[in-house]
């Protein structure tokens, strides 16, 4: 029977069985797992017996929220790991090679961004188009490209990919299409459900959203013909052909790369996730009442948030995203209120990088996550200096407009 995403999630581990019927899978600390018969040692090191031999290659409790996420996303199978970039990173690397072409959305997490210009150096061909159009994509296909990259909701422009139309797209032409579900997450959005063929996460985000650990995942949600993909190595065509990105991902990005999620994180990730859909629904209900409000604010140039009518993509989020428009907005603020006095003068909304945190958290995007990369990239991305970026949390609407309010009114000029 399927189950709603909350109910299944909240279930899992009793129902997969845990020794004296906890109801939470327990967070195995050991990084060695011992066989008493060496044949089962051996077969689990070959794949022919499922089980655990080394921690960095996944223990129960990582396993444990593994099958959650698959259940989130409907997936073929998940693969944790130690953050959102740990697994960007494993996807790049390890289903990439030189000469091959990478076309990824210009609007991007800043980080992974920088991570585009590291595999640019390897020798990875990388494209960067922008993605509100499946056209701009079809632009930049070659005979060499193997995998378009986007996010659902850009941070901090909050652009929406075609994501639809890139998902058509890949599927004609052969594509490994990755999907970042990070902003939307699975309550809003399955990335299965436009032909992604995976759905990669920062966990450390919504999915945690208590703001207490770290951690990243790849989802395999089908599509993708592995079998007829040139760069899944002899070692990993062995079983179901199903799941030979993700062996090879495993084994490459995981055994050999080595950023691995600790048990004790997954245990964190897995609790979070059990309120997910409470704490996403309230999060953006408030990001909405804010972006509405802000917009009416005489010190506010311009808002930034799929859920008002003039966004341009405003359609394309009413109609892809559960009815929601996601939990982070962005706004210019006048030239007649400087960013930091406002920003200083917040009392309850806190000064800090992070994003869906059940706080409320802002930040001057131009001067910290896109300074490195220079005024003229920023210009190109249409990142003003007066662009504050609002990860909206779960507080009561009220206290968080009282307190927006009273810092625009001790910031104006
Ligand atoms: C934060 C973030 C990442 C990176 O995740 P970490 O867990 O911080 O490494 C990747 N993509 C998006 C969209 C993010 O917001």
């Amino acid at each position: 029977m399927s189950r709603a995403m909350t109910t299944a999630i909240l279930h899992a581990d009793r129902l997969s069985g845990v020794e004296h019927g906890a109801l939470h899978k327990p967070t195995h600390t050991a990084v060695a797992f011992g066989y008493p018969r060496t044949a089962d040692l051996v077969a689990v090191f070959q794949g022919a017996q499922a089980g655990h031999v080394y921690g960095r290659q996944g223990n129960p409790t990582t396993a444990a929220l593994e099958a959650k996420l698959s259940l989130m996303e409907q997936a073929r199978g998940s693969l944790c790991l130690a953050t959102g970039m740990a697994a960007i990173n494993a996807v790049f690397t390890t289903l990439l090679r030189a000469g091959d072409h990478l076309v990824a959305s210009r609007y991007l997490f800043g980080n992974t961004s920088s991570l585009l210009q590291t595999l640019s150096g390897l020798g990875v061909l990388v494209t960067l188009v922008d993605a509100t159009a499946a056209q701009a994509v079809a632009h930049a296909l070659t005979p060499a490209t193997r995998m378009v990259f986007v996010e659902t909701i850009a941070n901090p422009g909050t652009q929406v990919a075609d994501l639809a139309g890139i998902g058509a797209l890949c599927r004609e032409r052969g594509l490994i299409y990755v999907v970042d579900n990070t902003m939307t997450t699975p309550h809003l959005f399955q990335p299965r459900s436009v032909g992604a063929s995976l759905v990669v996460h920062s966990l450390t985000k919504l999915i945690c959203g208590h703001g207490d650990a770290l951690g990243g995942a790849v989802c395999d949600v089908g599509g993708f013909d592995w079998a007829a993909y040139p760069r899944i190595n002899e070692a990993y065509r062995k079983g179901d052909p199903a799941l030979w990105g993700l062996q090879q991902m495993r084994k490459k990005g995981l055994r050999d790369m080595g950023a691995t999620l600790t048990a004790e994180h997954a245990h964190r990730i897995a609790r979070g996730a059990e309120t997910l859909a409470l704490r996403v629904d309230r999060a953006c209900d408030n990001a909405l009442r804010l972006a509405q409000w802000l917009n009416d604010q005489p010190g506010v140039a311009k808002v930034h948030y799929p859920g008002l009518p003039d966004h341009p993509q405003h359609a394309r989020s009413a109609q892809l995203f559960n009815g929601r428009h996601g939990a982070l907005l962005s706004f210019e603020l006048k030239d007649a209120i400087a960013p930091f006095v406002f920003l200083d003068a917040l009392e309850l909304v806190i000064k800090s990088s992070h994003l869906g945190d059940s706080r409320t958290l802002a930040i001057p995007v131009a001067h910290t996550i896109f300074w490195e990369m220079g005024a003229a990239r920023r210009a190109e991305m249409q990142i003003a200096d007066a662009l504050i970026r609002l990860s909206v949390g779960i507080e009561a609407f009220d206290d968080l407009q009282a307190d927006l309010a009273q810092a625009f009114g001790r910031s104006a000029a």
